[in-house]
């Protein structure tokens, strides 16, 4: 409901005071023409009067809404402009509101980040821990006289060498989550055939599928698809869903990539028939550091953030990544991109 303006109530008050003092002198004097003169005497008196407190009052108000504008951060919303521009009270109020309503979030936005920078900060710790605590044993050992024990000094050196390169690993994803997280590493933009930078990929891993006898596939290949991409980006998501699809596939399995043209857009799956994902880890699985199984993951090299750094280089697409998976069937992640003309 509208709230009556102050000058609408000074008015009818002024009205009303006028009305009453002409009553009163009318009652003692019985002149009407008397009374008539008192009420407009006394009308444009207390006009006079309560216009200029009025203007007193709304410079104070006005001064306050800017004052309030100034620290909020949207000063120019449409709920405030809109809806109640007719009267300065109602105008400070609902600017009042609006600049609260800010702080408010901004300090439950504050307090995730807090959350958010702890987490990360503890993961980070504990993800580097292990190398470094492997690298330091090793090196004590070498210096208490393993340097000179032909039988584990090399073997002891490889070790800590395993140790630096899983480091190495850890390092380089968390370098590529925080520039994507940021916003500092841009997306370049291409016109490519996605249909061959799949086999590009397959060609790439297949040593390590074979290892573990996967065989890895490209359907639908028979002709190229263009897309409009950042090609190199989304050739770091194939391999990390590739590579995910060998860790948590099993021996003698299987992973196909399949790429549908669906008109405007271009559908890629990685679909797999290993170990699968049990509903309850979905939700969560593309979150920094999330692991189904954490040991299986660290033993396969994993740093629980392939599938983090994957989701953020197709948001910054504008596109979007699911997952769908049944523990013993297999798993598809299937993502989008803009077909290009
Ligand atoms: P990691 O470095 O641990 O592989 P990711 O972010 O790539 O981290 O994946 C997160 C978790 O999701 C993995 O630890 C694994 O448990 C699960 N996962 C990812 N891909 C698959 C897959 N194809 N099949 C089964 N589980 C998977």
């Amino acid at each position: 409901m509208k709230s009556i303006s102050p000058k609408i109530t000074l008015a009818i008050f002024s009205v009303l005071f006028a009305f009453i003092v002409s009553c009163i002198i009318y009652c003692y004097s019985d002149s009407l023409s008397f009374s008539i003169y008192a009420f407009l005497i006394s009308l444009s008196t207390s006009l006079v009067i309560l216009f200029f407190v009025n203007v007193l009052i709304v410079k104070k108000i006005t001064s306050l809404i800017n004052t309030v504008k100034k620290f909020r951060t949207q000063s120019d919303d449409a709920f405030v402009n809109n809806e109640f521009r007719t009267n300065e009270m109602s105008l400070l109020h609902s600017e009042i509101f609006a600049w609260a309503e800010e702080r408010k979030n901004e300090i439950e936005r504050l307090k995730k980040l807090e959350v958010y920078r702890k987490e990360f900060l503890g993961n980070v710790s504990h993800e580097l821990k292990t190398p470094i605590f492997n690298i330091q044993g090793y090196v004590l050992t070498l210096l208490d006289g393993g340097l000179e024990d032909e039988t584990i000094n090399r073997d002891y050196l490889q070790r800590a060498e395993r140790s630096i390169d899983r480091m190495i690993t850890i390092i380089d994803d968390l370098e590529a989550i925080s520039q994507l997280e940021t916003g500092e590493l841009q997306i370049e933009p291409e016109r490519f055939d996605i249909v061959a930078l799949a086999k590009d990929v397959v060609e790439a891993q297949e040593l390590k599928a074979t290892n573990k006898g996967i065989i890895l596939t490209v359907q639908n290949d028979e002709k190229p698809i263009f897309v409009y991409a950042d090609r190199f980006r989304i050739r770091q998501v194939i391999v990390n869903l590739i590579v995910n699809s060998i860790k948590y596939g099993k021996q003698n399995g299987e992973t196909k990539i399949r790429i549908y043209d669906m008109g405007e857009n271009v559908s890629v799956e990685v679909v797999d028939n290993g170990l699968g994902i049990e509903d309850k880890h979905l939700p969560r699985l593309f979150e920094r550091f999330y692991r189904v199984d954490k040991s299986r993951s660290r033993e396969q090299g994993g740093t629980g953030l392939g599938l983090a750094i994957v989701k953020h280089i197709i948001e910054a697409h504008y596109q979007t990544i699911s997952v769908m998976s049944t523990v013993g069937v297999g798993t598809v992640f299937s993502f989008t991109l803009k077909k290009a003309i």
